[in-house]
């Protein structure tokens, strides 16, 4: 079981307190490495959840904070993660598995989303048109939506959240946060330390437990303005049908089906780099892992032999030794569906690089590369959420872009090219919310970021961020 300072309480959060202990159904938390049990907590269903709104609630009726105030709010928040960096990562890397030192970097990542909502929030001041038409004074107001459901998923337990609640209160919209079952520890020694600030009672809430449940509620209570939600497509598209009567905003981050892809003229030596760093973050399980690699025929060999080099040398481990640059997957479900996409590709012709045979009793899956890959198989329209590089060689610049549109997703892509006509022909033909250029950067705090297609529709961090969580409000004045 998990000791932490900042895991003093095992329970939701609702009205700035922590729930007393019920005698309901309680769920347990493993450490995905060992299957260890951390924490045994409540699970909280439709009843809890309406009282978490109904707290959530009760802010709104005063008037909003002023913009200061939620600044001030922000960059406490982010202070407070910084000053805790060590202890909130190594929950992190206990619950979700991935490296002491990845786990640090989320933390520092997400308190950039607080930080930046912070620095960001005159966005949100009111704004008095110049022009006065109709003999009119008019003003635009920002105010808070109504309550914020705040949905996250489990491979990134803080920085999903930090980009969803920076917005929140930002814009002075209280929130129910509903994190995943396999990673709530986090957000909840997050909450322990948002206990410690100056919040107003029900401006931040939390409850975990029975998802379909929670997520219902939060679709059906009136008082629910915002539903934001990150996960996979499927439950995405039920929050979209169960929201839809009650014609509440949806902010929807879903699935992601990355290509990156490498051009004859490309430096390889940067492309494998970028490649090993966008692949094997949290061991291949991120919605902007590279899943698809298309490599141009002319460098397709040379390619193939550096990045397999890197692959071997790649260590694998719990998390909290040091050295280790692959955790474990999240669970044994998701180590199954590696399995199930390798085995697909090799029967369908594709040549083991790297890797060695699944090892079906642990959550560990070794780094393995693939070469040969073909349209067909089905690791190309499904993500792999693995540490798995599929290599597929292409000949022509329209047929790399027909085949890396080839997706029901839109989330993002990468493209190496020393031309940079070409990078700018590529992307603008790209059906992807985030194409990175020579690099395989994911999103930062200070830059919009969401989906096209199935990916889903919304964005989170810079100012487009906080906009999801404001209604505009238009007062023209005699
Ligand atoms: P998931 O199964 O959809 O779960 C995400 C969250 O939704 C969890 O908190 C889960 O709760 C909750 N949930 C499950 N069923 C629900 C329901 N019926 N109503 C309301 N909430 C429900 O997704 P996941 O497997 O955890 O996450 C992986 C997916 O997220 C991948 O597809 C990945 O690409 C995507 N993702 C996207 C982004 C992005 O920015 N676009 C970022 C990260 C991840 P429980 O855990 O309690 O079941």
């Amino acid at each position: 079981m998990i000791q932490s300072p900042l895991l003093e309480h095992r329970t939701g959060y609702v009205a700035g307190a922590f729930l007393p202990p019920h005698a309901g159904p309680r769920f347990v938390v493993h450490d995905p490495a060992t299957g260890e049990p951390l924490a045994e907590l409540p699970s909280y269903g439709a009843a809890d959840t309406d009282a978490a709104i109904a707290a959530a609630a009760t802010v709104l009726a005063a008037p909003p904070a002023s913009l200061e105030t939620r600044a001030g709010w922000l960059r406490a928040i982010a202070a407070a993660q910084l000053a805790h960096q060590d202890e909130l990562a190594r929950i992190i890397t206990l619950e979700n598995g991935k490296p002491l030192a990845e786990a640090r970097g989320e933390v520092a990542y997400a308190a950039g989303f607080y930080q930046v909502a912070a620095d960001s929030i005159d966005a949100l001041a009111p704004r008095t048109l110049a022009q006065r038409p109709r003999g009119l004074t008019w003003t635009v107001y920002a105010r808070p939506a109504g309550v914020a459901g705040l949905i996250t998923p489990w491979n990134f337990p803080l920085a999903m959240l930090a980009k969803k609640l920076a917005g929140a209160l930002a814009a002075g919209a209280p929130a129910v946060i509903k994190p995943a079952e396999l990673t709530p520890l986090a957000p909840l020694a997050l909450v322990h330390l948002i206990d410690r600030l100056d919040l107003p009672p029900g401006m931040v809430n939390l409850v975990f437990g029975d998802a379909p449940a929670i997520g219902a509620a939060l679709c059906a209570h009136p008082a629910v303005r915002v539903i934001s939600f990150t996960g996979s497509t499927r439950v995405g598209q039920l929050l979209a049908s169960q929201a839809a009567p009650h014609v509440k905003r949806l902010a929807l981050e879903l699935g992601g089906n990355a290509p990156l892809i490498v051009f004859d003229d490309a430096d390889v030596a940067v492309a494998v780099e970028q490649l090993m760093a966008s692949k094997f973050r949290c061991a291949g399980q991120t919605c902007v892992s590279a899943n698809r690699i298309y490599v141009q025929a002319g460098i397709a060999e040379a390619f193939t032999h550096a990045i397999a080099a890197r692959v071997r040398a790649l260590k694998v481990g719990h998390g909290l030794e040091p050295g280790t640059q692959v955790g474990p997957l999240i669970d044994r479900g998701a180590a199954a569906k590696v399995d199930r996409l390798v085995g697909d590709a090799v029967a369908r012709g594709a040549r083991v690089v790297v890797g060695e045979p699944a090892q079906p009793d642990t959550g560990f899956r070794a780094p393995t590369v693939l070469a040969d890959v073909q349209p067909g198989m089905a690791l190309l329209t499904e993500e792999v959420f693995g540490p798995v590089v599929p290599l597929v060689t292409f000949a022509t610049e329209a047929e790399v872009v027909a085949a890396a549109n080839a997706t029901e997703y839109g989330l993002a892509a990468y493209v190496f090219t020393a031309d940079p006509a070409r990078g700018a022909r590529v992307a603008a033909a790209l059906r992807f919310g985030h194409v990175a250029l020579n690099n395989a950067s994911g999103p930062t705090p200070e830059a919009p970021f969401g989906g096209m297609k199935s990916s889903g529709y919304g964005r989170e961090g810079g100012v487009e961020g906080l906009l999801e969580f404001v209604e505009l409000q238009t007062v023209p004045s005699a």
